[in-house]
């Protein structure tokens, strides 16, 4: 830990003196980045014991390459992991890693270059830039090291070293004394076309969030160990998820609200926690009022109540909310209330049992009932401030959620949650007129307990929390009067 703490400050204090050349400095340090602890470790040769390997009758100085390995925490064992030594011009080369002890880095004239007298010559790359680990690809590994892919398919994880497979090409494959060795060129930028199917969502490090059309999406490129995105700017954030097949994001309430608040129209927004678009999917043919009118929604990252309200009330991602995690505090940025209140609008904001978010309006809290649940307070305050009119009345309902995580989302117990909201929510746009907007803020996951008990989870970054149903509907449209 120490050690990784060493090196991740001299990389800092190098990268802060402006060097981008760590060879240049010391002549010492190696990237070795990929599918390991760390995603990308500067690894200073001068800690390893130099070797002679001989070539053509000349004999060189050199660090054993299984010894650099040994220097950093694969995330795959080593049988399982292939080693990609590439050259700054791109050139590379694929070996097993188990084979590793076969090549030595020796450093010639500031730069690095690979010997390997047992394998083909391919693997002789000269000014390597850098040693990528590649897990083999049934090897599952945690998504803090993964591109995590949201689609209708469902969800899949791409390590940080294979997304470096993607934008390579096999270019051909020799084989000496039993040691392959595969020969790759970069591609030209991998284009978000090919790649994915349908209008997406990025998800970046650093929290924000960029809707991308299909048809005029950039490309994706890899570097020292994670992937970016490309238009005509660098997104200097890496990419960390992809949500596609989406037609918004449940933040886009936000923009909606504000619009029919400046018609002068009046506005109902209702959040139904956890409700997810695969339980939507799943009981349609029960529901009434919320079997149609909404579209598929991507959830934030991470997808937790207090970071998605944050969101849905203020138009903003995450990152410039702020607010990226489980803390109560205000948003970086105004809230739809306040907006509503510079407008001369009257609001009302009726939450559960406890505050999420820091808002401009305070919310009306509602206290549990014997059952644990909120959900019949909220909808009796609701209903009395409906009795004011307000131009804009925000309601949070909690029950799905609560029932999620207890009892799993295609229980019968969230299955009977869902039909007691539907039956508020019914009855809130009986006594309503104007638009009612109805987003929840994240969906629900079933996970198999450790004691065997199936239960609801969420900031997971997985199809069922990240896809939500997004209503929008006109009181008129859906009740006789
Ligand atoms: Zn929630």
């Amino acid at each position: 830990m120490k050690r990784t703490i060493l090196i991740l400050t001299i990389v800092l204090l190098m990268v802060f003196a402006g060097c981008t050349n760590k060879e240049s400095e010391s002549g010492k340090y190696i990237t070795i980045n990929g599918d390991v602890e760390g995603i990308s470790v500067q690894v200073d040769l001068s800690d390893i014991s130099h070797e002679d390997v001989t070539i053509n009758d000349t004999t060189y100085k050199g660090v054993r390459l299984s010894k650099v390995l040994q220097k950093v925490s694969l995330l795959a064992p080593v049988e399982k992991s292939y080693l990609m030594i590439t050259a700054r011009d791109g050139v590379s080369a694929l070996i097993d890693a188990e084979t590793a002890s076969l090549c030595h880095v020796v450093e010639e004239e500031g730069v690095f270059n690979m010997k390997a007298p047992e394998h083909p010559r391919v693997i002789g790359i000269k000014d390597v830039l850098e040693i990528t680990v590649v897990a083999h690809e049934d090897v599952e590994v945690s998504d803090d090291h993964a591109l995590k892919i949201v689609d209708e398919e469902g969800d899949r994880r791409i390590s940080f070293g294979n997304c470096k497979l993607l934008m390579f090409e096999k270019s051909g494959e020799s084989r000496q004394n039993g040691n392959l060795a595969v020969k790759y060129v970069k591609k030209a930028p991998l284009k978000a076309e090919d790649f994915i199917g349908d209008d997406f969502v990025l998800y970046f490090d650093n929290y924000d969030m960029l809707k991308v059309d299909r048809d005029y999406a950039g490309s994706f490129v890899w570097e020292n160990g994670r992937i970016y995105y490309e238009t005509d700017e660098r997104h200097d954030s890496p990419v960390t998820g992809i949500v596609s097949g989406v037609d918004t994001v449940i933040f886009d309430a936000f923009d909606m609200m504000k619009i029919l608040l400046d018609k002068n129209e009046k506005v109902m927004f209702i959040l139904p926690d956890g409700l997810s678009y695969e339980q939507v999917e799943y009981y349609k043919d029960n529901l009434t009022i919320l079997s149609g009118n909404y579209k598929k929604a991507a959830s934030v990252n991470p997808a937790i109540s207090n970071v998605a309200l944050a969101a849905i009330i203020t138009g903003q991602s995450p990152f410039v909310t702020g607010i990226t995690k489980r803390e109560v505090k205000a948003p970086n940025v105004k809230d739809i209330f306040e907006y509503a209140a510079s407008k001369g609008k009257t609001a009302a904001y009726v939450e559960g049992n406890s505050v999420l978010v820091v808002t401009s309006e305070k919310p009306k809290l509602n206290v549990v009932d014997s059952e644990g649940y909120t959900d019949k307070g909220v909808f009796e305050t609701a209903m009395y401030e409906l009795g004011k009119h307000p131009d804009l009345i925000f309601i949070h309902f909690h029950g799905i959620d609560d029932a999620n995580h207890e009892y799993s989302p295609l229980s019968e117990e969230a299955r009977q949650k869902i039909f007691e909201i539907e039956g508020y929510i019914k009855e809130l746009v009986k006594n309503f007129f104007g638009h009612v907007i109805i987003v929840p803020d994240h969906g629900a996951v079933a996970i198999e307990d450790a004691d065997g008990t199936t239960r609801g989870k969420h900031n997971l970054f997985k199809y069922g929390d990240m896809y939500v149903p997004f209503y929008y509907f006109e009181r008129g449209s859906l009740i006789e009067e």
